[in-house]
């Protein structure tokens, strides 16, 4: 390892979550253990944040499978019912030529929640053992997941466009899937799963050695 890390930690002093202020924990013990300047309560780190983040990955990773293999939504027009997985609407959007739609629904429902999981994995993994290689840009990782974190809830939206579009024609019926019940979890445990990881962690063994 080459580099001379100094972390928050190192200098006994504490950055606060919401503003970034550096505290030294000598004036965080004398007073309320809240910021000087925003108020917001103070932590070293999140609690246990590798635990949690461990879980709720774990649980996504498992919903995963659920969300792409039962069907999405159910469409029954003239009494005949189709059954759609999330590959089996982009394939089906692909025939009728509406490329567009396709690609977004592929990206954000396919390659986004697999990229959001892996990515967590990679980070939680290398904290938990450890492994003090490329911080920088691990933090800079991390950043990017949180950022197409907030995008990620634009398939749900997507179904529910869908849903309104066919219900407009009036001839068919849609209704979700236990697909969808899946694939919201997945969205919404990833969400919490970033927020629960302390990007923090990543300088913390970088930091002892100072
Ligand atoms: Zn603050």
């Amino acid at each position: 390892m080459t580099g001379h890390y100094v972390t928050a930690r190192s200098m006994d002093a504490v950055s606060c979550p919401t503003c970034g202020l550096l505290i030294s924990n000598s004036y965080r013990r004398s007073t309320s253990n809240r910021c000087p300047r925003c108020d917001s309560e103070l932590s070293s780190r999140k609690r246990n944040s590798l635990k949690r983040t461990w879980a709720l990955l774990i649980a996504a990773a498992i919903l995963y499978v659920p969300a792409n293999v039962y069907p999405i939504l159910t469409l029954v027009s003239f009494g005949k019912s189709t059954t759609n997985t999330i590959m089996g609407g982009v394939i089906e959007l692909v025939h009728s030529g509406q490329w567009t739609i396709a690609a977004i629904v592929f990206i954000a429902s396919v390659i986004v929640p697999i990229f959001k999981i892996v990515a967590l994995f990679f980070l939680v993994i290398t904290v938990q053992f450890n492994v003090t290689w490329h911080p920088r840009n691990r933090a800079l990782l991390y950043r990017f997941t949180e950022f197409i974190g907030r995008w990620s809830m634009i398939d749900i939206f997507m179904i529910s466009i869908l849903i309104a579009l066919v219900k407009l024609q009036a001839i068919a019926t849609v209704e979700a899937g236990a697909g969808a019940i899946a694939f919201a979890a997945v969205v919404i445990i990833t969400m919490f799963a970033a927020m629960t990881f302390d990007p923090r962690l990543i300088w913390d063994k970088l930091g002892e050695k100072v």
